[in-house]
């Protein structure tokens, strides 16, 4: 079992850390906010992130933004400086994959890996979040053991930056989706087809997908859906457009052209930032497709 330095303690971060105490490592914990720490008993509390990470086996960070994750590992949080040479060392934040690559490039020859999640705080807490990763073979082998106590699926994605690429990639999909998905809804509306008779042909046809299936934006054919329970998330629309801002930032440095991204950002961040939608799941942008606000 692992002493784990575990540094970023909110919603999904505790959750974490509370399956890695259930599946017998030690957790020294660390968070800003000191009442952070109430939510995981059974972890030292440490009064740094230093402190946390000194005689850590695996140094993990869950922080909100690249702004912590740069500022922890590389500036006032010293991390690396702090962390043993051997100490296997990962960031499980959602952040842009140019400084992913370049806290990686700090590590040197170290284990460094870029392992953000999706299942969001339900996948957290049940311990089923799916695991992106991007860094070495070896650092993914070593890390493994440790990913599959807090979910489900483990994924080695390639070398660093490309945990957080796949991340990306894959929010930007399900955005577009989504919001395609929710306009073909209003127009049967306007046609005079049922949302459960589009439904029932789609989910069965070339346009199924998961947006459809599982996270159906209209209540009724599928019941577990936010849309079932007034849009409360589920994944909000804030998450949305920081994962949506990050997709941008990268394709713009990379040189990628990505229209329907950008067209899908500008689409939430209104919602977000117009409409009061923030804290709404995100499939309730249906709501301002519906208002002809697209
Ligand atoms: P959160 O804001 O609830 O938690 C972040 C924690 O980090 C807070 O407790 C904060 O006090 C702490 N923190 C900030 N700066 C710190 C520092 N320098 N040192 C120590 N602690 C510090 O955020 P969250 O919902 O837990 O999300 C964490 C990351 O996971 C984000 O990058 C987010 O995009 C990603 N994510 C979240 C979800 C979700 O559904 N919430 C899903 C997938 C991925």
């Amino acid at each position: 079992m692992a002493r784990i330095g575990f540094i970023g303690l909110g919603n999904m971060g505790a959750p974490m850390a509370r399956n890695l105490l259930k599946a017998g490592h030690e957790v020294a914990g660390f968070d800003v906010m000191a009442a952070a720490l109430d939510a995981v008993p059974g972890a030292r509390r440490a009064a740094s992130a230093a402190e946390a990470a000194a005689d850590a086996d695996v140094v993990l960070t869950m922080l909100p933004a690249s702004a912590h994750v740069r500022d922890a590992w590389l500036g006032t949080g010293g991390l690396m400086a702090a962390a043993r040479p051997d100490a296997l060392l990962m960031d499980c934040s959602t952040i842009d994959v140019g400084t992913a690559r370049e806290v990686a490039a700090a590590a040197g020859e170290r284990d460094f890996l870029d392992a953000p999640v999706s299942g969001g705080v339900m996948g957290a807490e049940a311990g089923t979040l799916t695991f992106m990763v991007g860094g070495s073979e070896a650092g993914f082998a070593r890390a493994r053991p440790v990913l599959e106590a807090m979910g489900r699926s483990v994924v080695h994605c390639g070398a660093a930056g490309a945990g957080q690429a796949a991340k990306l990639c894959n929010n930007m999909m399900l955005a577009v989706t989504m919001a395609v998905t929710c306009e073909a809804f209003v127009l049967a509306e306007k046609l005079g087809l049922s949302h459960q008779a589009l439904f029932d042909v789609a989910s069965k046809s070339s346009a199924q997908s998961w947006a459809l299936t599982t996270y159906c934006p209209v209540p009724g054919p599928v019941p577990a859906s936010p849309a079932n329970r007034g849009y409360r998330p589920g994944f909000s629309a804030a998450l949305m457009v920081k994962d949506l801002g990050l997709a941008q930032q990268s394709a713009k440095e990379a040189g990628a052209v990505t229209p329907f991204g950008a067209h899908a950002l500008d689409l939430y961040r209104r919602f977000v930032e117009k409409e009061g939608g923030g804290g709404t799941d995100f499939s309730g942008i249906i709501a301002m497709i519906r208002e002809g606000k697209a």
